[in-house]
């Protein structure tokens, strides 16, 4: 089997694993299981920093230039899915710094791997938990029996290119202290990473500024930060959890939303990691049978999985792109 065929079986299993969510499938030694790319870390000096996911491997990567290794732990299970492994645990074992989002998304994950490895001195920062908590949103909630529950803040901060952009500023600042002798290069290759954010969320703007039909509906809830930073208006959700399909009073109420007068919601975002055959399918069919025009599936990737062949350190802004393609290809 090569790369790609492991890939697409293991993503395989994930659905069929997101679908029978009574099975719980290990990964343990399972060669079948996604491992990381590589688990040794170069004889160089420098801080030895993991990250959690994708983004957070290219914010980090684009700022530590040959002066720190940076590895990435998450590929085809995101943060909402994944199980650490035995082989997690040893890239662990000998690294200065872990960078995760927080919000209580990845750090758990993150403790029960350093706890495993032993490692004590390792320092977990949790980059979302930095930010202040005006540019943090409230999960959106899509319980219709709404009862004075808290919320917890939405985690997905990574899709805004304004929060990216903190991010990138945090995590410059953690090198620095970990390695004041490269500070300067850690400061100038922080700036010029921003520069290429600053241009992602140009490009959006630029993109979608014309259009007059600014709904979707999100996949999972995953877009209040894109939503933020690009203007655009998520009316509902069409799943809680990935891969589990929405309830019937969840769909109806997302169908209310969607074809009220003077704001239908014609474009439907899915996810390329689950099937759109489902719940997404079901949506669209229900928006033509009450008359919405012309509603759209359209391929929103959370940037939450990758194929680690796949990971190169423009990565991320070369997916931001494909989405902010994707959408306004979709939006009028
Ligand atoms: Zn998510």
């Amino acid at each position: 089997m090569n790369g790609a065929q492991l890939w697409l079986k293991a993503a395989a299993v994930g659905v069929l694993a997101a679908a029978l969510p009574l099975l719980i499938f290990g990964c343990g030694k399972n060669p079948e299981c996604p491992q990381p790319a590589d688990t040794t870390w170069p004889d160089k000096p420098g801080p030895k920093v993991v990250v959690s996911f994708a983004p957070l491997y290219c914010f980090t990567a684009n700022v530590a230039g040959d002066d720190a290794t940076v590895k990435n732990v998450m590929t085809s299970k995101g943060p909402h899915d994944f199980d650490p492994t035995e082989a997690d645990m040893r890239l662990v074992t000998k690294a200065d710094l872990f960078f995760v989002v927080g919000l209580k998304l990845d750090e758990k994950k993150a403790e029960s791997m350093r706890d495993g490895s032993g490692n004590k001195q390792l320092r977990i920062v949790e980059l979302g938990g930095m930010l202040d908590k005006k540019h943090l949103c409230e999960s959106k909630c899509t319980h219709t029996d709404h009862t004075d529950h808290k919320h917890d803040k939405d985690p997905h901060v990574w899709l805004s290119p304004d929060h990216a952009i903190m991010l990138t500023n945090f995590i410059r600042d953690e090198l620095k202290i970990a390695d004041p002798d490269h500070a300067a290069g850690y400061e100038a290759r922080a700036g010029a990473y921003v520069t290429k954010l600053k241009a992602i969320k140009t490009y959006g703007t630029e993109k979608l500024k014309d259009k007059k039909d600014n709904r979707l509906v999100s996949f999972h809830d995953s877009l209040a930060y894109f939503e933020e930073a690009f203007k655009l208006d998520v009316r509902g959700v069409l799943t809680k959890h990935p891969g589990q399909e929405p309830v019937a009073k969840e769909m109806s109420e997302l169908i209310r939303l969607c074809t009220k007068k003077g704001a239908e919601t014609r474009v439907i975002a899915t996810e390329p990691q689950y099937s759109t055959s489902g719940s997404g399918e079901a949506l669209r069919k229900e928006l033509i049978a009450k008359g919405v025009v012309d509603p759209v599936l359209v391929e929103l990737d959370p940037l939450e999985t990758v194929k680690p062949e796949d990971l190169t350190l423009d990565w991320y802004e070369k997916k931001m792109r494909e989405n902010l393609d994707a959408l306004a290809k979709a939006m009028k």
